[in-house]
Order: structure tokens, then C-alpha cells, then sequence
């Protein structure tokens, strides 16, 4: 029986476990397969505070997750495949193993969105990604396309134009959503352009991206473009499809979250992208962890 499982190993996950251990709650973190969230698929984080020169995203990780190990963190490098939070303890399923808990935090994250295309998921590592920073390398002297507008877009063009010969940025209005200081870059870099209003309708190839199909937004017309790869960076959606029927969630998916961190469920609590739409950064993912953490400690202090 633990004191609290946080299911989630991002920047939410690992500070709420390095509170709660701290804390000396008996703690487990459910670390997902592809543990450490998203900050395992960015190179150089900036702007964590801390780090004046930047650290990588993974160093960032790896350290939260050895202070949280320092204070007695025990991790389980699986994913929750079921919970049950009708009755006291806690479960949380990992495959065959049922693990009990008097609390659970909820740091599930979130995952890149697709298109929806079928020919997306069909040339899915065969020209299509989702991380520039993993596949860049693959597409040296290469003609690249990023669909997308936000900062994710324009960190994979960046990262892309290290390697490739061009980078396209598809972007579906005229105006970007990224910040300031990314757009510049972006504008910055000769290698990089822009596609205004369009969206991709379908990506082009039988074995690998030869091409994509682009639509104009305002006229409907279409055009084809040839290319080598092609990078998605349209945004998330939370990771909490395991929870739907055992916790409240809003029509996105989000964790509909109570006086701060707390759930439709007493005794479970939420923290970081599982529950934000709105600022999705891995220190205010932190923060959240640490709140979730202390709220998690005062209920079973209530409990005792
Ligand atoms: P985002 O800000 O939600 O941007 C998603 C982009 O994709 C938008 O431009 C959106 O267009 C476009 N889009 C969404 N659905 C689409 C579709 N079906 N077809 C075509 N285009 C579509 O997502 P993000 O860029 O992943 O960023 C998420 C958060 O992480 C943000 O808060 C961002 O600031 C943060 N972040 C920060 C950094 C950094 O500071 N270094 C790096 C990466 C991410 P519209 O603009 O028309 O909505």
C-alpha cells in the first residue's frame, strides 16, 4: 500500500513525487513507457528557471527523477492501464499488477494531436513525425514541411533547418500563434518559409513522403507540394482517456479540477497538462506538482 501514486514522470510528476518522498509519504510513480513526458522530445529548454545557460529537456528530467529517487521515489516504468477510485484504497492497474494507494496524483500529461489522416498514420516513420529533435537527422539536404503555427512549430522548424535543405511551414491562418522571440528565429532563418492558410488534406507516397496535398482555407483550391518529410506540430490533447467514468472530464478531455488541485474525487488530485490548456509549461507543470503534493500530504494528515 502506498501513501500516493503519481501516475506521470513529466516536470508535474516527478515534483510532486520529490515532494511527497521528501515528505516521507511511500510514494510510486507510475513513469509511463515513454517515461518523462514531453520534455524527453525538446532539446534545449531555455526557459526553466535555474539554468542560466539552458539544460536538455532529458537532464532536466533525469535530474528530477534521481531527487525524487533520493527521498525513497519508487518507480514502475509502465503504463496505468485502468483505475479504480469508486472505493478506498485506491487501484491502479499496470498490466497484471494492481497497486494500492490512499492517494493518487494524476500527471498524465498530454500527447501530440495528429491530423487524421490515413495516409499520416500509414507513413508514420517513414517520412512522417512528430519530433524533429528524434528525426531531423534522418532528412540531411532534405525538403522538409512542419504543419503548424504555435511554438512547437517553429522549435521544429528551427531544430529541422540545422539538417535539411528547406523547411515549409504549413500553417492554417496568416498570423502565428508562437511567441515573439520564436517567430523571429523562425523569420530569421533563410532556410525556413511559409505556407499562409492552407492545411495539409493528405501526405503523398506509397512507402515513404514523396509529397503533400495542400488546401487553400479561403478558396478551397488545391495544390500539390513535393517534399521528403513531413513534421506535425499541431498542439495536444490530454492523456487521460484511462480515467473517463472514475473522474470528472470537460469535453476536451482536461481534468475538470476542484479548489485548485483537487478532482471530482476526494483523496485524488491533478497537476500540469492533464489539467491545463491554457500555459502547458513544464514550470508551471512543476508547480502544479508541488501544490498537488502538499494537498495530497494535508488529506492524508486528515485521514490519519
Ligand atoms: P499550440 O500553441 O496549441 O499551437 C498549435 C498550432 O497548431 C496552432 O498554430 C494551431 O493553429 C495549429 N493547429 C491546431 N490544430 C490544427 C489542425 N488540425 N490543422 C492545422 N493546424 C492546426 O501548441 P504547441 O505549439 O504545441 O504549444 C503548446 C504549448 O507549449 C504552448 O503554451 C507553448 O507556448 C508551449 N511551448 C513552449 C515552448 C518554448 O517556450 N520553448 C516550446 C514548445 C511549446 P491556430 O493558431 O490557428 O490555432
Amino acid at each position: 500500500m502506498y501513501d500516493v501514486i503519481v501516475i506521470g514522470s513529466g516536470p508535474a510528476g516527478l515534483t510532486a513525487a520529490i515532494y511527497t518522498s521528501r515528505a516521507k509519504l511511500k510514494t510510486l510513480v507510475i513513469a509511463g513507457a515513454g517515461w518523462g513526458g514531453q520534455l524527453m522530445l525538446t532539446s534545449e529548454v531555455e526557459n526553466f528557471p535555474g539554468f542560466k545557460e539552458g539544460i536538455l529537456g532529458s537532464d532536466l528530467i533525469d535530474n528530477m527523477w534521481r531527487q525524487a529517487e533520493r527521498f525513497g521515489a519508487q518507480m514502475v516504468f509502465e503504463d496505468a492501464t485502468a483505475v479504480d477510485f469508486s472505493a478506498r484504497p485506491f487501484e491502479v492497474r499496470v498490466r497484471e499488477s494492481v497497486y494500492e494507494g490512499r492517494s493518487v496524483i494524476i500527471a498524465a500529461g498530454a500527447s501530440p494531436k495528429w491530423l487524421g489522416l490515413e495516409s499520416e498514420q500509414r507513413l508514420r516513420g517513414r517520412g512522417v513525425s512528430i519530433c524533429a529533435v528524434c528525426d531531423a537527422a534522418f532528412f540531411e539536404d532534405k525538403r522538409t514541411v512542419v504543419v503548424g503555427g504555435g511554438d512547437t512549430a517553429m522549435e521544429e522548424a528551427l531544430a529541422l533547418s540545422k539538417f535539411a535543405k528547406e523547411v515549409k511551414v504549413i500553417h492554417r491562418r496568416d498570423k502565428l500563434r508562437a511567441s515573439k522571440v520564436l517567430q523571429e528565429r523562425a523569420f530569421n532563418e533563410p532556410k525556413i518559409s511559409f505556407v499562409w492558410n492552407s492545411t495539409v488534406v493528405e501526405i503523398l507516397g506509397k512507402d515513404r513522403v514523396e509529397g503533400i496535398r495542400l488546401q487553400r482555407v479561403d478558396s478551397g483550391a488545391e495544390s500539390e507540394m513535393e517534399c521528403d518529410a513531413v513534421f506535425i506540430a499541431i498542439g495536444h490533447k490530454p492523456n487521460t482517456d484511462t480515467f473517463r467514468g472514475q473522474i470528472e472530464l470537460d469535453e476536451n478531455g482536461f481534468v475538470v479540477s476542484k479548489g485548485d488541485t483537487g478532482t471530482s474525487v476526494e483523496g485524488v488530485f491533478v497537476a500540469g497538462e492533464a489539467r491545463d490548456p491554457r500555459y502547458k509549461q513544464a514550470i508551471t507543470a512543476a508547480g502544479e506538482g508541488c501544490k498537488a503534493a502538499l494537498d495530497a500530504e494535508r488529506y492524508l494528515k486528515e485521514e490519519d
